[in-house]
């Protein structure tokens, strides 16, 4: 009879804590399954969210291993464009990549395997080679959106053709995807986004395989067999202390609440909170809002009062509760009060909105959040508005928004859609759904023989 010791996995996530949370999930799932997990963070991080998570998170998790690598500071000129600074930072990992090779072997016991963000395959490929260790990428994305990263060196291959393409892509094994719903930065071959994704799709043959935070009965549309698809677990990130937003929605009524929120790394015009503010009154169905007015929640220094007007602040007095600052999302969307969720479609979002069967008001800002909307409304969990358009693009006005709000908040069939989304998200974490046997398989295929 063979017998094998667990394995030890590495987890290397990218920034931002869209990046992360998955990371954690996952570290969870693999300890849980006596894997001996050791989490790789670069320091110092881009948000506060991020290292104030990642220090939670250890401290209440102990048996999960840390080593932190330390990033070389930026060279960016000053006067240079502006560009994201999660997207800098990903560059920034990337160019320090050579500390983490000591890193990994003179770990012990050694690793067997190393798990990575997409975003840093193509320089942790080679590290991994050189130590015989397997490499895995996380997704933390959709299937339709990876799909077409994976497909993108393809496309701008053939700039003309891909500039010119009028109004879809067709990629094998998915669906046509229409032209609008891309990154608009992906048209440019330039952007440190789309080199970031060119370089990193060209290193994905050299990845044993993908893990996607999904189930398959959420993606009806898309074949998926070269992926290993499973849900991660619901894991609530403990946070210190009360949070006030708890007791005010412990007396609302059942779905009588729209949770508004568009992640961690999307500031709204203040134009825009205009209009959201007109909405939101107008519709009168009451609110809990995650309001971030920056980019960087570091930068977000204003009180309530400097970003919301006064007419709107007493307008909706005890109809509504602002968040600012971090709040505890999958709390909030846990709770019976909430009804539905404006959302930018991050994936993480959308994939805890499914697990708790709340309807989705789909409201894509950048990125893949366009992809992912599509994915939430062909699943029947959502409402997605193509003529909002992405955030930057437009600015939204009160009265489609109030429209929308309602609609949302009144569609019986999306609610009982959203409950049969939410049953089978929980069938694929079950002992032997399509979550479990993905880890399982995973963990199986890299245990240390003794
Ligand atoms: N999140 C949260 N509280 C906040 C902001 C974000 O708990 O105030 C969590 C949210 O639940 C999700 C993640 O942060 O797990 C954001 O990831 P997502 O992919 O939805 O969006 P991103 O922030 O990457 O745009
Ligand atoms: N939760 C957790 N760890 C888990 C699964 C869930 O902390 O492994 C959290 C979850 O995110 C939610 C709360 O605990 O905030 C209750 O979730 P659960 O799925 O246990 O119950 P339900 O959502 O069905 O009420």
């Amino acid at each position: 009879m063979s017998t094998a010791k667990s394995p030890h996995i590495a987890l290397f996530p990218s920034a931002g804590m869209g990046h992360l949370i998955p990371y954690f999930r996952l570290a969870l799932m693999l300890a849980k399954r006596n894997c001996v997990v050791t989490l790789i963070t670069a320091q110092p991080t881009v948000s506060a969210a991020e290292s104030d998570h990642i220090s939670l998170f250890l401290r209440h998790n102990p048996e999960i291993n840390h080593i932190e690598l330390q990033l070389t500071p930026s060279s960016q000129q000053a006067d240079s464009t502006p560009v994201d600074p999660f997207f800098l930072q990903f560059d920034l990992i990337s160019r320090s990549i050579h500390l983490l090779g000591p890193l990994l072997s003179s770990s012990s016991p050694p690793f067997s395997v190393l798990f990575v963000d997409f975003t840093l395959l193509a320089t942790t490929a080679p590290i991994a080679k050189d130590l015989h260790l397997p490499i895995y990428v996380v997704s933390t994305t959709s299937v339709q959106f990876l799909s077409l990263v994976a497909y993108t060196p393809v496309l701008t291959s053939n700039p003309t053709e891909f500039n010119n393409a009028s109004t879809e892509v067709k990629i094998p094994g998915s669906p046509p995807m229409a032209m609008s719903s891309l990154p608009p930065a992906l048209l440019d071959p330039n952007h440190i986004f789309t080199s970031c994704i060119i370089v990193n799709a060209q290193a994905l043959p050299g990845a044993e395989g993908i893990l996607m935070n999904t189930f398959e009965w959420f993606h009806i549309n898309t074949e998926c067999s070269q992926q290993r698809q499973g849900p991660l677990e619901s894991y609530h990130i403990p946070q210190d202390g009360d949070h006030f937003y708890q007791s005010w929605l412990e007396n609302q009524p059942s779905e009588s609440v729209v949770y508004i929120s568009f992640g961690n790394r999307t500031g709204m015009s203040r134009d825009q909170v205009r209009e959201l503010e007109k909405g939101l009154e107008n519709a009168q169905w009451r609110f809990c809002w995650n309001l971030k007015a920056t980019k960087v929640d570091k930068d977000d220094c204003e009180d309530v009062t400097d970003i919301l007007s006064d007419t709107f602040l007493k307008g909706t007095k005890n109809k509504g509760v602002i968040i600012r600052g971090w709040a505890d999302q999958q709390e909030i969307l846990a709770h019976p009060a909430i009804g539905g969720f404006m959302s930018h479609c991050g994936w993480n979002s959308v994939m805890e909105a499914a697990w708790q069967g709340v309807p989705i008001l789909a409201w894509p800002q950048h990125g893949d959040q366009k992809l992912n909307a599509k994915v939430v409304e062909e699943a029947g969990l959502g409402l997605w508005e193509r003529d909002w358009d992405w955030g930057v693009d437009r600015i939204v006005k009160g009265e489609e928004i109030e429209r929308k709000i309602v609609e949302l908040m009144t569609d019986e069939k999306v609610r009982e859609r959203a409950r049969k989304v939410r049953e089978e998200a929980r069938k694929a974490v079950e002992s032997g759904g399509g979550s479990d046997r993905v880890i399982n398989n995973v963990i199986n295929s890299v245990m240390v023989p003794f």
